[in-house]
């Protein structure tokens, strides 16, 4: 898909980086320019949400820190302080221009719970069908580091499938993704495209981050790799760029693009993949992960070698072969205890060793997906 389909785009995400938001006070022309565009693109019929990052950024500064904490108690006390002016910033930006804004906050457990994430769904829904921008962050004030989504340009590509957007829009102080890192070799040239997010790219972008925001350009194109197989094209370019949204829109080749896989990842499977958080790891041996990982077959009792964690029957656990990075993410059937004590056997004899078998598969195969790009695994901890 080339950028001139990008002009029939109906639903965009717009991620917002930190340092967008905070120069040395709080953008507020930057902020209304933006929102100007989003109006522009609103009535052009399209349905648009932002991602916002900001609120650590704007609150350390309002609680009289003199630079950003790493502490985590100073982090949720900044992110507290930072949100409400942050809200109440693009609230003002949107108004000028007829816009209303709804803040929804959400914590990767809301996104990694299956229940949770389509209440979320329809909150999302019932917002855009009443002509509303949400304006979403993280609940950073709640979350514990261990058990965070980490950075927004991960939310922003949770939030753009999750709301079946057909763009996502990630907008930052730099050009796009650029051959070298432009920083150290100022002549470096400005990708314009990226076919397929593979280790060399990922590795380009590094795991350098602003003083102000957390993520970097490695998550960013993480993300845009991400979204790429769901089916959803990415755009990484610079939001101090006049009218960014709307020459984009246009397909002028501004910022790196990022296209859609030919072979789009439902929903689903995407939830599956980058949301849910896997509770431990199935070993499996060679034949199981030539079946599952090669073959999209079911995962069977025979083919388990280990069981590591405490699961209940419905969770994730990730799968993979002994000292192995994982190749995939499934919902399990049967519970740790359970799986322990069933490993190794046939489908029939479930119900001879547990006295009861309530399905032939420790993971059937709709409930499991393979990384097809084992270079974008999942980031969540088991
Ligand atoms: N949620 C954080 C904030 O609003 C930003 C995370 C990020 O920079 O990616 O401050």
């Amino acid at each position: 898909m080339s950028r001139d389909r990008l002009a029939k785009t109906r639903r965009l995400v717009v991620k917002v980086g930190s340092q967008l938001i905070r120069g040395q006070g709080l953008e507020v022309g930057r902020l209304k320019s933006l929102a100007k565009q989003l109006g522009q693109l609103k009535r052009g019929g399209r349905d648009c949400l932002l991602v916002s990052s900001g609120a650590v950024a704007l609150g350390y500064k309002r609680l009289g820190l003199l630079e950003r904490p790493t502490s985590l108690r100073l982090k949720q006390a900044s992110a507290a302080a930072g949100q409400v002016a942050l809200m109440m910033a693009w609230e003002k930006a949107l108004e000028a221009y007829g816009l209303k804004a709804a803040q929804i906050l959400l914590t990767a457990e809301d996104l990694a719970d299956r229940g949770r994430f389509l209440n979320a769904k329809n909150t999302f829904m019932a917002l855009l069908e009443l002509g509303v921008i949400p304006v979403v962050n993280e609940n950073d004030t709640v979350a514990v580091e261990e058990l965070k989504v980490g950075d927004n340009d991960t939310l922003g590509s949770l939030v753009a499938s999750l709301c079946e957007a057909d763009l996502f829009v990630n907008l930052t102080d730099q050009d796009g993704l650029f051959e070298a890192d432009p920083k150290k070799e100022p002549q470096a040239a400005l990708i314009d495209e990226v076919p397929l997010v593979t280790p060399a790219i990922l590795a380009l972008a590094g795991g350098s981050s602003g003083p102000l925001g957390t993520g970097g350009m490695f998550t960013k194109v993480r993300a845009a790799g991400r979204l790429s197989e769901r089916g959803v094209p990415s755009l990484i370019a610079n939001g101090l760029t006049r009218d960014i949204l709307i020459r984009l829109l246009a397909g002028e080749k501004l910022g790196t693009y990022f296209p859609p896989s030919e072979k789009r990842r439902g929903a689903y499977k995407h939830w599956l993949a980058f949301a849910a958080r896997p509770r431990g790891r199935l070993i499996v041996d060679a034949g199981a992960a030539l079946a599952v990982r090669d073959k999209g077959k079911s995962l069977l009792p025979g083919g388990v070698a280990g069981v590591e964690g405490l699961f209940a029957a419905g969770d994730a656990v990730s799968i993979a072969q002994l000292d192995q990075e994982p190749f995939g993410v499934g919902l399990v059937n049967y519970s740790s205890p359970e799986v322990g004590r069933i490993m190794g056997l046939s489908s029939h004899q479930i119900e001879e060793r547990l006295g009861y078998s309530h399905s032939e598969e420790i993971i059937h195969r709709d409930n499991l997906v393979v990384f097809p790009n084992p270079w974008i695994p999942i980031a969540n901890q088991e």
